[in-house]
């Protein structure tokens, strides 16, 4: 596995590199969910680039950049047991050297949920996700549905860029309790992830209900919200039923949808999703 951390080196190598290539971008403190894009990337390219970059301009002033968890060591030795033929980790100061001022805004889809609630960040993915894909050229990109509105931010700057990336977006992996990995459940005291299971209590009623016959996202919604606001230490940030597509809120599930929701719980803002359809059992 070979360790590269500038620019120039990445270019390079992946210009020699035997095709095709797979690309897993990530933050780094890598869980289970970040381990099962690797392996389908692994399965599915004759080359493998795990990114690890902790993006700064995908952080607001006030949120946890500066504390984000770090585990290097730890990650390079699980992407080693995975086969990855090559880590990509450049600094902040290789990926916005001064001057540095072009970003992408992927329009529409980047004004709701995470848009709304985290101003920029969505702009933020955006833009290091497109140099992500020029430095190494992907073949194949491998991203979690977990990050469900990040993912269609992606497809859609992949369509109208013309970048010609196979974007494929990968299930949600889950603690046994439910609860999506995610590197920030690392913010959790004992009693707040116990709490914390109630974003996915709260999405499997939302399809208990669509199950029943429930089809009113007004109805389906009031229900989410009881339920978790009777979570003491949960705050809710949003609630969303939308069309999977445009994430536009709808009225009516009639449509693939995404109910997606965004609580807070002691330090950490957790975010999760499920997508239901006429479909879904
Ligand atoms: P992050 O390091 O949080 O930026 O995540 C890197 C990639 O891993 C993104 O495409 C995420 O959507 C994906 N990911 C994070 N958590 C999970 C999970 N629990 N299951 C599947 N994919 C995930």
């Amino acid at each position: 596995m070979e360790l590269i951390t500038t620019v120039t080196a990445m270019v390079a190598l992946q210009a020699q590199a035997p095709r095709p290539l797979g690309l897993v971008p990530t933050m780094g403190f890598l869980h289970d969910g970040h381990i099962s894009l690797v392996r389908r990337a692994r399965q599915e390219n004759s080359t493998v680039v795990t990114s690890i970059f902790v993006n700064p301009t995908q952080f607001g002033p006030q949120e946890d950049l500066a504390n984000y968890p770090r585990s290097t060591e730890r990650d390079l030795e699980a992407l080693e047991k995975e086969g990855v033929d090559i880590v990509f980790m450049p600094s902040t100061g290789e990926m916005y050297p001064a001057g540095f001022e072009t970003h992408v805004d992927p329009g529409d889809i980047a004004i709701p949920l995470e848009g709304e609630a985290r101003p920029g960040h969505l702009i933020g993915v955006a833009t290091i996700v497109t140099k992500l894909f020029t430095i190494t050229r992907p073949n194949h990109a491998y991203f979690g549905q977990k990050d469900g509105q990040q993912a269609r931010v992606i497809q859609h700057i992949n369509t109208d860029l013309n970048l010609g990336v196979t974007v494929a977006i990968c299930p949600t992996v889950r603690e046994s309790d439910g609860l999506a990995m995610s590197s920030r459940n690392s913010y959790l005291n004992n009693a707040e992830r116990k709490s914390a299971t109630i974003l996915y209590r709260a999405l499997l009623h939302a399809k208990e209900l669509f199950n029943q016959g429930e089809r009113d996202t007004s109805n389906i919604r009031m229900a989410m919200i009881n339920l978790i606001e009777a979570e003491p230490t949960a705050y809710i940030d949003y609630v969303s039923i939308a069309n999977l597509e445009t994430l536009r809120e709808i009225k009516r599930i009639d449509q693939t949808t995404m109910i997606s929701l965004a609580v807070r719980i002691g330090e950490a803002r957790l975010i999760d999703n499920l997508i239901i359809s006429e479909m879904t059992e």
